[in-house]
């Protein structure tokens, strides 16, 4: 039976995960900065490696503050257990390889993060594990691209740079009749702004670097799923790969998430007068933002993201000396890769995240030499825009 008041994501994000009477009335959450854990007797060191007795044995198996994190973060994705790891690539290589074995197929959304794309050409090469990358923009589409061998899909939406965006309910609709995981890469999103599990994919990843630290001081991952799911990668590819988190870098996602509401509306609210200066700028050739009513997939943003992000992507006139250029007469924006900061950062995808993928692949997905990616901070908009600006005044 649903709850008559369910707990709001505002409030989940500071209170789900911890109880401060369980530690002496402790405001903020304890770190747990220990690599072991005693047993009072051998019989319970048994006990406890048999699984027969809640506990913790050793911190990469399990610590005190992780959990809290865990907890918090499955709750807010709707999900029913989560897993933090010491990065989004650990999160994301857990989870593909604890889905695949040799001879099976992955078919990933038409762009996927540039690691985890090194990371499948990896396990293609290595392990014979291959896959394939569709638009997914029709149900039709969607099945024709899957195969016998599919054992995942893989979905980012919006899509990086380009912001293309994918149907997170047809997919998983898909996927469920299929018998096929959906897995979502939810890291542009927070799950502020979008739940893909409840929209009825299987598992969540994030890299929680970005939004869910919101302080550019951590690198994190997170996956979220069913208990069964993430009970096997925690006993297989989290516990004997090892890419666990630290219970300080915990300690501090616990800190960021507190203010992930207040901190998503801002970044929201400031992308929206932005990308409403970027699209009126004579400068600028294109916008690609999913709260602009011209992006093709605007009705896919309104049907299941709250806000459209915090994210925009534009190209200028000129070619790539002028991109470069605006960026470096930049002053308070600053030139770095990463996203999800309170500073507001500019990168420059062709040379940058995406310079390993081939030109032609690049300008395929979209990706050509006057793009520019903005990841728009907490600051006033106008001061931001102020920036853009002066910027765009001596190109
Ligand atoms: C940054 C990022 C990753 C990788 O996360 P790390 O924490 O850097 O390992 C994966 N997916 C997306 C969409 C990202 O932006």
């Amino acid at each position: 039976m649903p709850e008559r008041n369910p707990i709001k994501i505002e409030t989940k994000v500071i209170h789900e995960g911890y109880n401060s009477e369980k530690y002496s009335g402790s405001l903020a959450p304890p770190i747990f900065q220990t690599s072991t854990f005693t047993f009072e007797t051998a019989e319970q060191g048994e006990r406890r490696f048999a699984g027969e007795e809640e506990g913790y044995i050793y911190s990469r198996l399990g610590n005190p503050t992780v959990t809290m994190l865990e907890e918090r973060m499955a709750s807010l994705e709707n999900g029913e257990a989560a897993l933090a790891f010491s990065s989004g690539m650990a999160a994301a290589s857990a989870i593909l390889l604890g889905l695949t074995k040799t001879g099976d197929h992955i078919l990933c959304s038409q762009g996927v993060y540039g690691c985890t794309f090194g990371l499948l050409e990896l396990m293609n090469e290595k392990y014979k594990i291959s896959h394939d990358f569709s638009a997914m923009e029709s149900r039709e589409q969607l099945l024709q691209a899957i195969r016998s061998e599919t054992v995942c899909i893989y979905v980012e939406t919006p899509i990086n740079p380009t912001m293309r965006l994918v149907d997170l309910q047809m997919i998983a609709e898909v996927g469920k009749e299929k018998g096929i995981p959906v897995v979502v890469d939810n890291t542009f999103c927070s799950p502020y702004l979008q739940n893909p599990i409840t929209l009825g994919c299987d598992v969540v990843i994030h890299s929680a670097t970005k939004y869910i630290c919101g302080h550019g001081d951590v690198i994190a991952g997170i996956a979220v799923g069913k208990n069964e799911f993430i009970r096997k990668i925690a006993l297989t590819t989290q516990k004997d790969i090892g890419g666990v988190i630290s219970p300080f870098d915990a300690w501090l996602l616990l800190r960021g998430l507190k203010t992930l509401a207040v901190r998503m509306d801002r970044h929201c609210e400031n992308a929206e007068e932005l990308a409403d200066f970027l699209i009126s700028h004579p400068k600028v050739a294109n916008v690609f933002y999913p709260g602009d009513k011209q992006n093709p997939d605007f009705s896919i943003a309104q049907k299941q993201m709250r806000k459209p992000g915090g994210l925009i992507s534009f190209t200028i006139n000129g070619n790539k000396a002028t991109a470069q250029a605006l960026m470096d007469e930049l002053k308070l924006i600053k030139i770095a890769v990463s996203l999800g900061d309170a500073e507001t950062l500019i990168q420059h995808p062709a040379t940058m995240t995406h310079a390993a993928v081939p030109k032609e692949s690049r300008e395929k997905m979209g990706i050509d030499d006057t793009l520019l990616r903005l990841s728009v901070g907490l600051e006033s908009w106008e001061d931001i825009r102020n920036d853009l600006e002066q910027a765009l005044s001596k190109i």
